[in-house]
């Protein structure tokens, strides 16, 4: 028989490695409920037009990497490959912004992308994100890079960077793209075939190419924050004094973009140099028209994403296993039956308690006691139930004493919240 394993870039998250992933994903609950902003949760599979329509026809998630196929005759619809289409779709849908001013959501959860699996880069993987809708207000671009900031902290990881960059507004981009496709008219046979492609289609994605050529011509071409309009040059103006103001240490780099159509004004990554050329940490901005565009009044809206993958990976946080109260290493049918009693009571009253079930020696089921870091262990067998008494062992203090099985219930209850 064929032995089925997991498809290439779709990894299982064994138990060990969950302590460590539910306790980042706790610490960012927390963070967020400091914030405000409160859990939404959209469904994994949508129409794929959502995606072209946002994210962008063009853009490599759309164009290549994509899970899409047909239901029924002509249904496309697709694993979301982002975050950020479908909460504002549930946005739009649940008309929240009749009810509501400024709406501040999160999520967690599985994303999909078909790319060649590489260390950094799974096909299926997972982002902590926020979008914060209804406001163009500076101090929401500020609030949501502090937020990541903190949730880092949070999680114990440092040694990151934060690179901010604003690549305008639509008209600030229109104008910016035609000078840039001017000038890159008769260099255009000098870059990557990637970029060649994006000359035509996707021309600020230039910008944040790593080949090593096109960055050189990128360079001799000012950045796009010479060419913002006035409002987004103010707009941009004040973010960073905001930040500086709070204490933020961020660098201006004008070859942040972000993949996606949506993005307007502020764009911003956290990268950091444990991950190697996968190197963010997480990413965000502004996206003043993507409402607008997914067919709602004008909404500017501001929001990132974090990659859970990349922060387990240099996250220091040592999450404590919770210690197994009470273990039952127990001797015979009768020591079963009182021990089994006594462990379905103690579990109905909140107290971690465990047996073997595999009919084991006394000796392997210490071994198993010690492995799961009990703090007590009852010892009983026929000997000791005969006396109409069990052994209880302090596994910290390494002492053991007798108890009268009839007091046994009451003794053990009174152990836990003492020692707990
Ligand atoms: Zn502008
Ligand atoms: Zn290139």
């Amino acid at each position: 028989m064929l032995r089925i394993k997991t498809l290439p870039g779709m990894e299982d998250i064994l138990p060990e490695q969950m302590v460590k992933w539910q306790a980042i994903e706790r610490k960012a609950r927390e963070v967020f409920l400091v914030y405000g902003y409160s859990e939404i949760r959209t469904p994994l599979l949508e129409d794929a037009m959502l995606f072209s329509q946002s994210v962008g026809e063009e853009t490599d998630i759309v164009k290549k990497q994509m899970f899409s196929f047909l239901i029924g005759k002509d249904k496309r619809v697709c694993l979301r490959p982002e975050g950020t289409a479908p909460v504002v779709r549930a946005y739009l849908q649940h008309s929240v912004f009749r009810r509501q001013g400024l709406v501040k959501y999160y999520y967690l959860g599985a994303m999909f992308r078909y790319e060649r699996p590489q260390k950094g880069r799974k096909r299926q993987f997972y982002q902590i994100g926020a979008e914060a809708i209804g406001s163009n207000s500076p101090y929401l671009d500020a609030e949501i890079i502090y937020l990541v900031n903190n949730l880092l902290q949070a999680v114990a990881i440092d040694g990151y960077q934060i690179r901010l960059n604003s690549i305008g507004c639509l008209d600030c981009q229109a104008n910016y793209k035609h000078l840039l496709r001017d000038y890159l008219r008769d260099k255009k046979d000098l870059l990557c075939p990637d970029c060649q492609c994006r000359a035509e289609t996707n021309l600020l994605r230039i910008l944040d190419c790593k080949n090593k050529q096109c960055r050189e011509i990128i360079r001799s071409f000012p950045p796009i924050l010479d060419y913002l309009c006035a409002k987004c040059k103010e707009h941009f103006a004040k973010v960073k004094r905001i930040l500086t103001e709070i204490g933020i240490n961020y660098v201006i780099d004008a070859h942040i973009v972000r993949g996606l159509d949506y993005y307007t004004n502020t764009v911003f990554e956290f990268i950091h140099p444990e991950l190697g050329s996968q190197n963010a940490l997480a990413g965000g901005g502004r996206y003043n028209n993507l409402i607008e565009q997914m067919g709602g009044e004008k909404q500017p809206a501001v929001g990132f994403s974090l990659g859970m993958e990349r922060m387990m990976a240099i996250s220091r946080l040592e999450p404590q296993v919770l210690p197994l109260h009470i273990f039952f290493a127990l001797m015979g049918e009768r020591a079963y039956d009182w021990g089994y009693k006594m462990l379905a009571h103690l579990r109905s009253k909140g107290i971690s308690s465990e047996i073997d079930y595999q009919n084991r020696s006394l000796k392997s089921q210490l071994r198993k006691a010690n492995r799961l870091k009990a703090k007590f262990v009852v010892i009983a067998g026929e000997k000791e139930l005969n006396k109409g008494k069990i052994i209880l062992r302090d596994m910290r203090k390494q002492e053991q004493r007798e108890i009268n099985l009839e007091k046994a219930e009451a003794e053990l209850c009174a152990l836990i919240p003492a020692d707990s």
